[in-house]
This record gives C-alpha cells, sequence and structure tokens, in this order.
C-alpha cells in the first residue's frame, strides 16, 4: 500500500484530496472544474439515490426529465433569476465543427444557433415554461415533480465534490394552488433533507432559514440544512426555495380556482447533490481514511482470509461463503476478498482508506476454535468471536456504528457551537476555534456584508427553532430579537 495520507492536523484540505483519490472516490478531469466520480464513489451516489428517491415518492412525489439546454430568453424572464446565475453560465453558440482545409476542426460560423442555449445551472425557467401546458385549473395542481439530472455553474474555484463546475443533484420543481400549500411544501422538503442527513448520513444538520443575501436567485426565502465539517467549516448540504409566484409570472402560469378565479400558481423548488458526498467524507473520515456510515456504505462487511496453505484456504474459503450467503439474506452488503496477490495487510489498510464498516478475519487458529476476528472502522476496535450468533452480532454492529458516529458528529458540533457578545469575541472565536458561532446581528443586509468582508464569516442560516431573546447587533449594537448562526464555510 501506498504511503498513508496527510494528517488533518497537518493539512485538512490535503488531506481531504489525498482520501478522495486513495479511497477511489473521484479524480480532477481533463476540463476544468469538472470530476470523474469512479466506480467507488459513484456506488456511495447510488445509495444516496435510492433512499433520497423514496423519500420523495413516498412524500407523493414523481420523477420526469427535462431538457439539459435552456433558450436564453428564458432564462432573461425572472429578473433576478438570470441576475443570479448570469456569471456562472456556460453558453451554447454553435452546433457544427469543420475541417478548415488545412487538417483543423474549427468552428463552422455558418452553423451559428438563431438563439444562444444555456447548458441548465438549474431547470426552473425551463420547467416553468412547460408547466405552462399542464395548468389551467386547479384540478391540475399540485404538481408534484423531481429530475434526477446534472448541471453546469462555471465555478471559478472548485473542490472534488464540494463545487464542481458540472454537479449530479436532483431538483424537484412543484406548483401549488395556494402560497400556504407551497410553503408546507417547501418545510416538507427541507425535513425529509434534515431526515437524509442524519439517519442515513449520521450527519447532524441546523435546519434554518437563509437570510435575503444568501436566498436562491428568484426565491421568496431558501431554507437550508447546514452541516459542520471537522476543520470547524460549514458547509451548506441542502436548500428547498419558496418560490412564490415569481416564476409563475415570469412564464404567465395561472389557474382558475374552485371559486372560478384566476390566479398564478405558486411554485417551491429543493435540491441536494454529490456535495453530500463531500460532507460525508469531511464530517466522519480520519487520518487512515474514509468512515461511512453502514447505511450508506457500497460494501458494509469485509472478509479477509489469513491462511498459509491452500488447504487451509479452502476451508476457510467454505466458512466465508457461508457467512456471505447468510448476511446477503440479511440484505448487508458483503464482499469475501480471497485475491491471492496481495497480503492480508494490505488488503486491511485498503478497506480502511475505503471505510468498510465492518472487517472479518479468518485464520487458521479460528479454524481451530470456531472464532473470528471482528474489527469496526469507527473505533478500529478488534474482537474474537464465536462463529455462533455472528450475522446477529454483525446486525447489531452495524446499527451501533450508524449511531454512534452520529453521536460523535453531534458532540463535535455541540462543542463547537459557541456565542459571541462582541465583534471582538466573534473575531477571536473565528481564528482560534472556528466552529458555529451564535451571535446577534441586527437584520440588515449592510452589516452581514461588513461582517463578510472583513471575516470572511457569512450568516449560515436562521434556526427554525431559535429562540427569541434581546440583545445587541455585535457590530452595529443596533436591537435585534434573537441570535443567527455564523460560520466560514465551504
Ligand atoms: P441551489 O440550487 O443553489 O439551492 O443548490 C442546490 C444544492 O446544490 C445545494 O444543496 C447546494 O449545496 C448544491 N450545490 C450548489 N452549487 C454546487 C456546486 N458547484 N457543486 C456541488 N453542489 C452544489
Amino acid at each position: 500500500m501506498s504511503k498513508g495520507l496527510t494528517s488533518r492536523e497537518e493539512d485538512y484540505s490535503q488531506w481531504y484530496n489525498e482520501l478522495v483519490g486513495k479511497a477511489d472516490m473521484a479524480e480532477h478531469s481533463a476540463v476544468r472544474g469538472c470530476m470523474v466520480i469512479k466506480p467507488y464513489g459513484y456506488a456511495i451516489w447510488e445509495n444516496m439515490q435510492a433512499a433520497l428517491d423514496k423519500m420523495f415518492k413516498d412524500t407523493g412525489h414523481s420523477n420526469a426529465y427535462f431538457p439539459l439546454f435552456i433558450p436564453k430568453s428564458f432564462f432573461s424572464k425572472e429578473a433576478s433569476h438570470v441576475e443570479g446565475f448570469a456569471t456562472e453560465c456556460a453558453v451554447v453558440t454553435h452546433y457544427r465543427l469543420k475541417n478548415d482545409g488545412n487538417g483543423n476542426i474549427i468552428v463552422d460560423e455558418d452553423a451559428k444557433l438563431e438563439e444562444e442555449l444555456i447548458v441548465r445551472p438549474t431547470s426552473e425557467t425551463i420547467i416553468w415554461n412547460t408547466y405552462k401546458g399542464w395548468i389551467q385549473s386547479y384540478r391540475d395542481l399540485p404538481i408534484l415533480v423531481n429530475q434526477w439530472a446534472n448541471v453546469v455553474r462555471w465555478e471559478m474555484r472548485t473542490r472534488l465534490f464540494l463545487r464542481t463546475a458540472e454537479f449530479l443533484w436532483q431538483e424537484g420543481h412543484t406548483a401549488h394552488a395556494s402560497s400556504q400549500e407551497a410553503i408546507e411544501e417547501t418545510e416538507r422538503m427541507l425535513e425529509v433533507y434534515a431526515d437524509f442527513a442524519e439517519n442515513w448520513m449520521a450527519l447532524p444538520v441546523v435546519r434554518g432559514k437563509k437570510t435575503a443575501n444568501e436566498r436562491f436567485a428568484g426565491a421568496l426565502d431558501t431554507y437550508c440544512i447546514e452541516a459542520l465539517m471537522q476543520d470547524g467549516k460549514a458547509l451548506q448540504a441542502g436548500t428547498s426555495h419558496f418560490l412564490g409566484q415569481n416564476f409563475a409570472k415570469a412564464f404567465d402560469v395561472k389557474f382558475t380556482s374552485k371559486e372560478g378565479k384566476l390566479d398564478y400558481v405558486w411554485a417551491t423548488s429543493w435540491g441536494v447533490s454529490t456535495r453530500l458526498i463531500g460532507a460525508l467524507i469531511m464530517a466522519h473520515s480520519d487520518d487512515s481514511g474514509l468512515i461511512l456510515p453502514p447505511k450508506l456504505a457500497p460494501i458494509q462487511v469485509v472478509i479477509v482470509p489469513i491462511y498459509r496453505s491452500d488447504e487451509e484456504l479452502d476451508k476457510i474459503s467454505a466458512i466465508a461463503k457461508e457467512l456471505a450467503a447468510e448476511l446477503k439474506l440479511k440484505n448487508i452488503s458483503v464482499k469475501y476478498d480471497d485475491r491471492d496477490t496481495l497480503r492480508p495487510g494490505f488488503k486491511f489498510a485498503e478497506y480502511e482508506m475505503k471505510g468498510v464498516p465492518v472487517r472479518l478475519a479468518i485464520g487458521g487458529r479460528d479454524l481451530e476454535n470456531g472464532t473470528i476476528e471482528i474489527a469496526r472502522r469507527d473505533t478500529k476496535e478488534k474482537q474474537t468471536i464465536s462463529r455462533d450468533g455472528l450475522v446477529l452480532h454483525i446486525e447489531e454492529l452495524l446499527v451501533d456504528i450508524q449511531n454512534s458516529i452520529f453521536k460523535k458528529a453531534l458532540n463535535f458540533r455541540e462543542e463547537n457551537t459557541r456565542e459571541a457578545n462582541s465583534y471582538e469575541e466573534f473575531k477571536e472565536l473565528l481564528d482560534t476555534k472556528a466552529g458555529f458561532i451564535s451571535a446577534h446581528w441586527d437584520g440588515t443586509p449592510e452589516t452581514e456584508k461588513q461582517i463578510k468582508d472583513e471575516t470572511k464569516a457569512t450568516i449560515r442560516c436562521i434556526p427554525l427553532n431559535n429562540k427569541l431573546e434581546n440583545g445587541h447587533c455585535i457590530v452595529t449594537g443596533n436591537p435585534s430579537t434573537q441570535r443567527v448562526l455564523f460560520a466560514r464555510a465551504y
């Protein structure tokens, strides 16, 4: 095995990059800002998709698919939307190449598109243009649609999974007959995301609302889940937007209500992306590699044989295969790694790097004693136990690992959420400890911007479960009624 990882302590971002590579999850591609997701990383995405897709369907949504390209004129219809995305749009202008006669392939200027196409950075405009044809009356509502897709945002500073120019995501786009219904949908989907983060990713999140500055371009309200990474930086893990009637007005989508009145339709949109894989890595992993929550791990249990002769290997294999079959019956994904070209120590290090939650090793002595060595990835604890009752033991262990990495992340977040009561204290906390900082703010975009310019910290959210508390803005001293959550963020 190649040498280990740079430690988190030494260089967190170097640690992250090395880990993504060595765990075989993704790599940079030949295209600036775009990554190749390798099979092991993609398997985690598929597990995320499967869980989320079920949650979307359980809340009444269906999947559909809309085009990759959006005519430029559609984009311009909602003023704040285009303003928000204009600086990061990839634009298609031609549809043909030609040979220039000297053996060079060039763009054929005769094949210029009449109207440029934008590679979707998000699909509200093409979808609301489509919904116009789907909605006439209240009977056509609600529309509860999701699409799994790729989008492109020409980000200048990219990082594998966390921020890429092209990324995979899902985007829900719903249409409703009333404001209240749309707000309920926005909140419901935020809760679906929070549930997924906490119960599948073992990632504790703060549910909140964005300030006006940080709102999605075109939304009246942006709800978000925010998570804390091990280096004390925050990460926006998902967003759910109440879009009001903005897109219905831009695309003239009206419906006749039960009372026979004509009104614009109310909208929501919500999304999570492959960024969640970055969140998973940064929240749980250690200096030996990935730590995966069992519920999302592509391989939950790996079995490694330790043998001196072919005869011994045959005996171990018989036990391993029987055990693997029993585990599969319990829907536990298991791999028996009997590659004879690699030593057990090498395999151990590889599965540690890849974050396989449970490792079983069977050796000669285990054959004699009817035992097996079982090691958990999160704490690295090892135990030799009897093979009787092993499957039940593993089932319980997987649940225990899932719960304990959640608790560990929750403790970390609690220990790293602090109150600041003056701007001095705020700045000192940011520089010495990072983490979430809960502080009073006067509610103005100007003060928020000043804080961001001076400290690089942003308001991550106004927590939904906030208690009201009278205080004074840490910068202007103006009155405030509640604390908001600040952090430096990815
Ligand atoms: P938005 O449409 O801006 O609300 O973003 C929807 C989701 O995609 C959010 O959960 C973001 O965290 C995530 N996201 C936004 N930009 C990127 C990017 N460049 N790479 C990966 N994920 C992103």
